[in-house]
């Protein structure tokens, strides 16, 4: 069915933290906000997919509006597989890490979304994959500023039932404090790229015998895969992967010997094709996969589906704050430390359009066949 229209729009959710809020790429981030994509085909049915995200929206936005959604108007929205090759290629020049990529993540989802609904299955059941039970998440705690903080969100998130909770702080101190408060429940500890190789190491001598789960992120640059590397001797699980370029990064990352766990991020690295092709390579080296998933739209969703038929026992990322109301509920909250995966066609939950228009964010971007 050819592809008749795509639309993107932002939805800006209010949110509590336990805390106050913190800045991100220098914006005060106090909305979760959602790029939202939608992808219509010549028989009337919508896909839904999301494209990162944060303080790069309105990058990713114009990327598809003036770039991917003119190349996409017209396609067969089935073949996904050329689809893929024809925009990345396209668009390569234009950065393989970045808007474009980002962008056509959001597009490529929706077409999924659309393959579920024209077939009648859930994507888990088009990837493979066998009725799944419930999904254990773990607790990604934002960044606070105080100990205090860290161990209240520690107990409240093990109170919510998480059996894991991380944290995006970078002092052991914090470790210990939130080690405390969270009994028998596994910490881990993500600090971003805080850290150059010589810091990095001081870091995570201190924190060995710590029983770290891991270790995120510890080195600047992200592509400094041998820097990375140098750090497992320290014995502490060591994890990345969000801020990698597709399947080749990983491939990157694997070759160097550089990370015990892969968190590759369905929004970032181009969509769910190319998220399963990471899958199979981590699993093919031994690689243990925690998909990136701070998100609360079509990409967790899509990112339950996917591990729900890949990732043998998955722990999926679900960020520490309280939304007012979020269009995919009640999917995108866990209950008790676990999340349900719909089974519904394609996502199985398109967004309640009451809630988008209540926290709809600047204008929808309508593109079509001229
Ligand atoms: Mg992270």
């Amino acid at each position: 069915m050819k592809i008749t229209a795509i639309e993107t729009s932002v939805v800006a959710l209010p949110f509590n933290m336990g805390g106050p809020y913190q800045s991100f790429a220098g914006l005060l981030w106090d909305r979760m906000e959602i790029l939202l994509v939608k992808v219509e085909t010549e028989d009337g049915l919508v896909g839904w997919g999301e494209a990162f995200g944060h303080a790069a929206i309105p990058a990713t936005k114009a990327a598809i509006d003036s770039i991917i959604a003119p190349l996409m108007i017209g396609r067969d929205a089935g073949d996904i597989n050329a689809i893929n090759r024809a925009i990345l290629h396209s668009t390569h020049l234009l950065g393989r890490n970045g808007s474009f990529v980002y962008g056509y993540a959001g597009v490529e989802i929706a077409l999924w979304d659309l393959q579920g609904k024209r077939t009648g299955q859930p994507i888990w059941r088009l990837l493979g994959g066998s009725k799944p039970g419930l999904l254990d998440a773990y607790a990604s705690l934002l960044n606070y500023k105080t100990h205090d903080l860290v161990a209240h969100n520690v107990r409240e998130a093990v109170q919510a039932g998480y059996r894991a909770i991380k944290l995006h702080q970078t002092t052991r101190e914090d470790v210990l404090v939130a080690q405390q408060a969270a009994g028998d429940v596994p910490v881990m500890l993500d600090v971003n790229c805080a850290w150059l190789p010589p810091k990095a190491h001081e870091m995570a001598a201190s924190m060995s015998l710590d029983g770290l789960r891991w270790l995120e992120e510890p080195v600047w640059p992200p592509e400094d895969v041998d820097g990375l590397a140098s750090l497992r001797r320290h014995g502490i699980p060591l994890s990345a992967g969000e801020n990698v370029a597709g399947l080749f990064g990983f491939k990157t990352l694997i070759d160097a010997g550089a990370i015990d766990i892969a968190q590759p991020s369905v929004t970032k690295l181009g969509g769910i094709s190319e998220m399963v092709r990471i899958i199979h390579l981590c699993q093919a080296n031994g690689i243990t996969v925690a998909p990136h998933s701070p998100y609360f739209g079509p990409g967790f969703i899509a990112t339950l589906h996917i591990a729900a038929a890949l990732i043998e026992a998955p722990l999926i990322e679900v960020l520490w704050l309280e939304m007012e109301a979020n269009p995919f509920d009640p999917w995108v909250r866990p209950q008790n430390g676990k999340l349900a995966v719909p089974d519904g066609p394609g996502l199985g939950c398109d967004p309640d359009p009451a809630i988008l228009a209540r926290y709809a964010k600047g204008t929808t971007t309508r593109t079509e066949a001229a």
